[in-house]
């Protein structure tokens, strides 16, 4: 056999190889899909229930200081209710503080159920935080097995690609390109044997004069339907004959 040919055969398997193991390592992560999933869930949750818990907080203390202010209103009314010299003038001012303290009962009652929301949203968001922990630490575990065992297929690879690439370096640079763009295109066969005058990798019947120059053994050739690399391959009582 064509020493070239031989080469293109050794290329093939390490590429692959290659190709099986990117194949492998491609779907170790989907092993913690459900997982992953999971802990986006529980997180989106968290981080709702946190921006629901902060939005609480701010309406917790604008409620509070306004009621603070208009407490201050009153104090000072009723500070300057002392100085007034009408009757007139006296009641007014009663009915006023009493307005103000009626509008800010309404306020403390507004309050009290902005406070009732606000520690529903804090209980609530202690449980997410804990189950967000729970299975983000589960999730963190399997990721550091996950990517030690894509390390470990990087190293296999880097291993085969420095092999490839010597072999690579011992094929006429033409034909090694051919070869990757065929191998690309042919989902990983780029070179076949050519057997009972067909080619391997299609089906598709060889002429007889394409067929003879095979056997001959001397240029590379390939298959006019799928455009693989042919090689001749003797028939197998001819070759255990031998
Ligand atoms: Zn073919």
């Amino acid at each position: 056999m064509m020493e070239q040919i031989k080469i293109l055969i050794d290329l093939q398997e390490i590429m692959s190889r290659v190709r099986v193991l990117d194949a492998d390592k491609r779907r170790v992560p989907l092993e913690v899909a459900d997982l992953k999933g999971l802990f986006e869930e529980r997180e989106a949750k968290f981080l709702a229930t946190q921006k629901e818990f902060e939005q609480l907080k701010k309406d917790r203390r604008d409620k509070e200081r306004e009621i603070e202010e208009e407490r201050d209103k009153v104090e000072h009314a009723k500070a300057k209710l002392m100085s007034i010299k009408t009757n007139k003038e006296y009641y007014a001012m009663l009915k006023e503080i009493e307005q103000t303290k009626r509008a800010n009962t309404q306020r403390e009652d507004e309050l009290l159920a902005i406070l009732a929301r606000y520690e529903d949203a804090e209980k609530r968001l202690a449980e997410f935080q804990a189950e967000v922990d729970d299975v983000g630490g589960r999730y963190r575990e399997r990721m550091v097995d996950i990517e030690a065992r894509m390390g470990s297929f990087d190293k296999d690879i880097a291993v085969l690609d420095e092999k490839k690439a010597e072999v690579v370096k011992r094929l006429d640079k033409g034909l090694a390109r051919r070869f990757e763009m065929i191998f690309d295109r042919r989902d990983g066969v780029a070179v076949v044997p050519a057997r009972n005058q067909s080619c391997t990798g299609c089906h598709m019947h060889i002429s007889p004069q394409l067929f003879n120059l095979l056997q001959r053994d001397d240029r590379i050739h390939t298959c006019p339907n799928c455009n693989r690399i042919l090689f001749y391959e003797a028939p197998v009582e001819e070759a255990s004959g031998k």
